[in-house]
């Protein structure tokens, strides 16, 4: 399996200030990360450095090529889950494969898409759960439901398997953007996807079913809610990181309660601004150095 120094997940201004200092401290270092919504046809007028203005298209692709050029490599690969193994090291899941990292730097912005359903969190810790890892055992042989559309879904859906036989998949009525080799997976594993939207739950004290806006009802002992691509807020639930609404915690230096794991950027929802995502990327790399170098040196 693929073994690396850092890994980070996110290629926008956060990843990539990480990556430059991380590769010119000599880590083999790996940016897994697909353009960043700045990455378009904006103009920064704030930026440091730019009195003309720099489009944010162009200020991704100087970053990139500066990274590279210490030698990080960058690749557009969707992450679905991080674990940390017994040995410390973190089992990083994405759509193509497992890779080992002895550090990681979460730097994957803020995307965390709302489902839409009315009375949500009324069933929070009471049958909605966001972490398959976290709360699948507790639903051995029971219903349940995972919400989403794409691989990110029908990943917490196959983990679900482990657990239970009977498990669905609502789209929530969005356009399914998953890739056919999950979709063949879903199919072999007997996992149907239902394209509809669910409107509210119900449930006395627990969640008992769903109800779709077209007035069905649907017996369901548990909802995990898995939209869009995987967060870190969503790598936080597995790996235990302390959250704050939608933001994970890091301290001054970047540093999550789980040592081994940093996080910058707009992520960690300080100054949702580049200047303040390439400052924190530099210290989450700095603090990343330091805790790969006291691995090596211990080993
Ligand atoms: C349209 C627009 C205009 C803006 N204009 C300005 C401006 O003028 N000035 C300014 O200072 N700020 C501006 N901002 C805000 C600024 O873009 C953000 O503060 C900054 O980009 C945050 O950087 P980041 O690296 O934390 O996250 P992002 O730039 O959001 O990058 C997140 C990265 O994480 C990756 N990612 C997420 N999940 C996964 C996953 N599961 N697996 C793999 N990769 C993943 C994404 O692909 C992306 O590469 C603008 C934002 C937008 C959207």
């Amino acid at each position: 399996m693929e073994i690396v120094d850092v890994l980070i997940v996110g290629k926008g201004p956060a990843g990539l200030s990480a990556a430059i200092y991380t590769s010119r401290a000599g880590l083999n270092t790996l940016i897994l990360g697909c353009a960043p919504k700045v990455a378009g046809d904006y103009d920064i007028d704030n930026y440091f450095g730019f009195p003309e203005t720099i489009s944010g298209k162009e200020l991704i692709e100087l970053g990139q090529k500066q990274a590279q050029k210490f030698g990080a490599k960058i690749r557009c690969e969707k992450v679905l889950s991080i674990y940390q193994q017994e040995d410390g090291l973190f089992k990083v899941k994405t759509e193509k494969g497992e890779i080992l990292a002895k550090a990681i730097i979460l730097a994957t912005g803020v995307s965390r898409i709302k489902p839409g359903i009315k009375n949500l969190s009324d069933y929070e810790g009471k049958g909605v759960s966001y972490c398959v890892s976290c709360d699948g055992f507790f639903y051995r042989n029971k219903k349940v439901m995972v919400l989403g559309e794409g691989i990110f879904a029908a990943n917490q859906a196959i983990e679900l398997k482990e657990y239970t036989p009977h498990v669905k998949i609502c789209t929530q009525n969005k356009k399914i953007t998953m890739t056919e080799e999950f979709k063949e997976r879903l199919k072999k594993l007997d996992i149907p996807v239902i394209e509809k939207k669910i409107d509210y739950l119900e449930g006395k004290d627990f969640l008992e079913r769903v109800v779709y806006s077209d007035g069905e009802k649907e017996e369901v002992d548990g909802l995990f809610v898995a939209m869009g691509e995987a967060s870190s807020l969503d790598f936080a639930y597995t790996l235990g990181i302390t959250r704050r609404g939608v933001f994970i915690e890091a301290d001054a230096e970047q540093k999550t309660n789980v040592p081994g794991v940093f996080a910058a950027g707009d992520c960690v929802g300080r100054f949702l601004q580049i200047s303040v995502a390439v400052g924190e990327g530099a210290i989450a790399a700095r603090s990343a150095i330091n805790y790969v170098k006291g691995l090596d040196r211990n080993s």
